[in-house]
């Protein structure tokens, strides 16, 4: 173990981001509680999770918006606390909320932001028209962002956020709310930055996205992070390899839920759905349902699903992830 200001860095492991025990209070709301983790040169790091569970407030500080209350945050040997400059300098943001003038084109968003740091002026040129091409917006360039849809905004944004060429991008919930055509065309452009080599956290609560786009994810919750590791990893944690779904007709009343009803099982149960968590579907489907059947329930569907992180999420909080 090497120490960088008093801060362990695991050995050989070339990190880039290392966050130790960040604490944040909002009053009563503990929105972080103790999070740790580091994320190695070139890695895609995911962070998941549901709404509130402290995604933006990691981001906000570590792009020096928000200050913690505790903790310790090293961007490529640079410590946030005392040298904020030198770390913005090396960070790419693409927050939660879209920042773009409207009244601008969407070049002269880019030369404002860029006009931020200390690029020159022809390079700033050059740097603003190849990343609207690699968007695919070099035809609206010269438009007003106000006649954009949310997902060409969100893509100004992206590259707003890569002019300074920096290490590090945070990208905050990038395709909420945005049209399949954008999302993809963000999902491949991150897969090409990717493999340039820059290191990128992203946040979102689509666990298909964090599985597609992730070398490593956390699982965040309630400003704890109760999970980590690679998609296989986190698969392997809870050792559960599929989950039965059920909806029935009706909603079970508690007494016909009698813990040994179902005590050879997992499940957690979503007013008329349950999910049964199982290492072995086909030896178990047989025995759920006339264990249902048996205590008058009627099943309306059914559905086997390989565990994935909505399972692994279901399994480690007891709620679905988009609850
Ligand atoms: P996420 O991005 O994962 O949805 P946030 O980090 O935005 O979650 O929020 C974590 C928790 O902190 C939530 O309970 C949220 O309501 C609370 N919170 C976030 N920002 C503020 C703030 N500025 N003032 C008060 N509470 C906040
Ligand atoms: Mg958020």
């Amino acid at each position: 173990m090497q120490y960088i200001r008093g801060i362990a860095i695991p050995d050989n492991q070339n990190i880039m981001i290392n966050v130790q025990n960040l604490c944040k209070k909002y009053k009563d709301i503990l929105a972080l509680d103790s999070v740790n983790f580091h994320i190695r040169q070139g890695e895609i790091y995911g962070l998941l999770g549901p709404n509130g569970a402290g995604k933006s407030t990691t981001i906000n500080i570590l792009s020096t918006v928000t200050l913690p209350d505790e903790g310790e945050v090293i961007l490529d040997s640079f410590n946030l606390r005392t040298h904020a400059d030198k770390c913005k300098n090396i960070l790419g943001v693409v927050p939660q909320e879209i920042s773009l003038y409207d009244e601008l084109t969407a070049l002269e968003n880019l030369y404002f932001w860029g006009g931020l740091y200390k690029i020159n002026r022809s390079e700033l040129k050059q740097r603003a028209s190849s990343l609207l091409d690699m968007m695919g917006l070099t035809d609206r360039k010269n438009d007003r962002i106000d006649t954009f849809s949310g997902g060409m905004k969100r893509r100004v944004n992206i590259a707003a956020a890569l002019l300074h060429s920096p290490k590090i991008l945070l990208m905050d919930e990038p395709t909420v709310g945005i049209d399949p055509h954008s999302r993809n065309l963000i999902f491949d452009v991150i897969e090409e930055l990717h493999s340039n080599g820059l290191t990128i956290i992203y946040t979102t609560h689509y666990m298909e996205e964090a599985e597609r786009l992730c070398d490593r994810i956390s699982i965040i919750d309630s400003g704890k992070i109760i999970a980590e590791g690679t998609l296989e990893e986190l698969r392997n944690i809870s050792n559960i390899k599929e989950s039965i779904h059920i909806d029935l007709t009706s909603i079970p009343d508690e007494n016909s839920f009698k813990a040994e009803l179902f005590s050879d099982f997992k499940i957690t149960q979503h007013e008329n759905s349950i999910d049964f968590f199982t290492t072995n579907s086909g030896r178990d489907l047989s025995k759920i349902i006339s264990l249902l059947t048996e205590s008058g329930h009627e099943i309306s569907s059914l559905e086997m699903r390989k565990a994935n992180l909505e399972t692994v999420f279901l399994n480690l909080t007891g709620r679905q992830l988009r609850d």
